[in-house]
């Protein structure tokens, strides 16, 4: 019988009573590995409940057990690494290396949750009256809750529960259900780091599961990374339910590429930043602008992407897997329809990649077109294939105002030797991560991973400090010690006295 993918509720792995199961497959060969069931209402009403309970004790934990927690999860993870990785792989697709990588940027933020003393430590003023002192600290919210998207199932799961729960709260986490496994994986190791039992909880399933996660009464906070259709809808649903929401949805990632900069350099990293991971990251770089005489340099771009080639996840010279199911690739090749219908040229169509040994798998080889415009859906809509757009300006100034009408803001790189255009580019362009000769700029967990425009809805950001304003509420206490019981008088006025 194929495996059953369990639920976590309250410290127990558990057998749902789903009557909907959606298969999870290899999308190299499409070998159903397991189903994933669509939990029932009362499954997520159970998850809640562990987690409300399970919050009353938690909140009150000291910092140090729950940074101590935090060390022991991060040392399972790195010792259960390739393990962890080779399961991401085959749900997902990716390489092995790439599947790593998934895995370790996912284990940084862990290591930045242990941290969370110092984090969270608040601001005092003393004598802001007259012997009177005024100090602020942070609390826990709740039940926060995580909707992650199939792209990163390890790292993404990993920006949200371990801040979450390294600030006292406790988390139901609905991972992507093309890629279950994983999360399920990275929560036995959490239970084996010594979680107490309803800290953490896996519910799985698609829209009817998040709707009731997004708009019950007792989870005051959501954190959501997916598409930019689903994440509006998710900000929009959340706040009408006074919640504290932080989506994180799609991009259309550009890099710019002056004449000055180091060709070879330019080459090897749009190659790799466009088709890596199939597209499939949320951080690709999607557009290629060439600005002036760098459009020379554009048939050398498209020859390096012509030599990458998919692969399954194990094979050592495959440079990327393949698309996370048929209709994403379906999609994807409708795009490069469009884009030819359009009137852009195709330069490299990688629309009848063929895998040896994979017949099944939902291949796209590296494809790319010039001669785009702005207003062709190759453009405007996010393809999330391994698909890159050239386009050719005359300055640098061109460059930025094209970026800047992008409705999306997530990030963005420039390749130069130029510190002056470098330091331009940083200061006038409006995407909240730029990589300066740095092809996916994506920050380490002591900075925040900070989308801006389209590509984020919300206030505070994923991991670093901002990560812990948005788990933690702010308490602010102002406090007085009479040393004499005198008569000051009575005061009505606002001012301290
Ligand atoms: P998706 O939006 O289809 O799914 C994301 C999550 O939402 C999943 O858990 C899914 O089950 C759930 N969901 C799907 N439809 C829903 C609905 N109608 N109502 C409620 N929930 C629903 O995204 P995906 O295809 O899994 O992931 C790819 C997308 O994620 C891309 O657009 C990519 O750019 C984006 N992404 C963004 C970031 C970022 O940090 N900005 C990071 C990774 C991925």
């Amino acid at each position: 019988m194929t495996q059953q993918v369990p639920l976590l509720i309250n410290g127990e792995l558990v057998s749902s009573r789903a009557s909907e199961w959606i298969p999870v497959t290899n999308p190299a060969t499409q070998e159903v590995l397991a189903q994933v069931p669509c939990a029932t209402s009362e499954e997520v009403e159970q998850a809640i409940a562990a987690a409300r309970n399970a919050f009353a004790t938690w909140k009150e934990t000291p910092v140090g057990e729950r940074a101590r927690l935090m060390l022991r999860y991060q040392a399972l993870l790195k010792e259960n690494h390739d393990e962890i990785a080779t399961l991401l792989a085959q749900e997902t697709g990716k390489t092995f290396e790439d599947a790593k990588g998934d895995v370790w940027r996912g284990i940084e933020v862990v290591e930045h949750a242990c941290n969370i003393a110092s984090l969270s430590m608040g601001e005092t003023v003393e004598n802001v009256a007259r012997k009177i002192d005024c100090y602020s600290i942070t609390q826990p919210l709740g039940v926060c809750v995580g909707i992650t998207p199939f792209n990163f199932p390890a790292m993404i799961p990993l920006w949200m529960f371990p801040m979450a729960i390294a600030c006292g709260n406790t988390f139901v986490l609905k991972p992507s259900e093309q890629d279950p496994l994983t999360p399920i994986r990275l929560a036995e190791l959490f239970k084996e780091a010594g979680a107490p039992d309803g800290l953490l909880q896996i519910v799985h399933g698609t829209k009817d599961v998040v709707n009731q996660l997004l708009t019950h009464k007792d989870t005051p906070a959501i954190s959501f990374v997916g598409s930019v259709a689903v994440g509006e809808h998710i900000y929009r649903t959340g706040t009408d339910h006074m919640k504290r929401v932080q989506a994180f949805a799609g991009a259309k990632n550009h890099m710019v590429v002056m004449p000055d900069a180091q060709k070879q350099q330019v080459i090897n990293n749009i190659a790799g930043a466009s088709v890596g991971a199939a597209g499939q990251r949320c951080m690709a770089i999607s557009v290629a602008v060439f600005v002036g005489e760098a459009r020379e340099w554009i048939p050398e771009v498209r020859d390096a992407l012509a030599k990458v080639r998919p692969g399954a996840w194990n094979d050592p010279e495959a440079g990327y897997g393949p698309q996370i199911n048929p209709q994403a690739k379906a999609r994807i090749l409708d795009f490069i329809r469009q884009g030819k219908e359009a009137g852009a040229e195709c330069i490299l169509d990688g629309s009848e990649c063929v895998v040896e040994g994979y017949p099944d798998g939902n291949w796209v080889g590296p494809t790319m077109f010039r001669n785009v415009t702005t207003d062709m859906s190759i453009y405007t809509e996010e393809i999330f294939g391994p698909v890159l757009i050239a386009l050719e300006v005359d300055t640098l100034d061109e460059a930025i105002e094209l970026i800047n009408n992008n409705p999306y803001g997530n990030g963005t790189s420039m390749f130069t030797a130029s510190g002056a255009a470098a330091r331009k580019y940083q200061h006038e362009i409006k995407v909240g991560q730029v990589g300066i000769n740095v092809p996916v700029p994506v920050p380490l967990p002591m900075f925040s991973f900070t989308g801006w425009r389209k590509s984020f809805y919300g206030d505070q950001h994923a991991y670093g400090k901002q990560a812990v304003r948005f788990y933690t509420e702010t308490k602010t206490v102002t406090a007085r010690w009479f040393e004499d019981d005198i008569d000051t008088g009575v005061n009505t006025s606002i001012n301290l006295r």
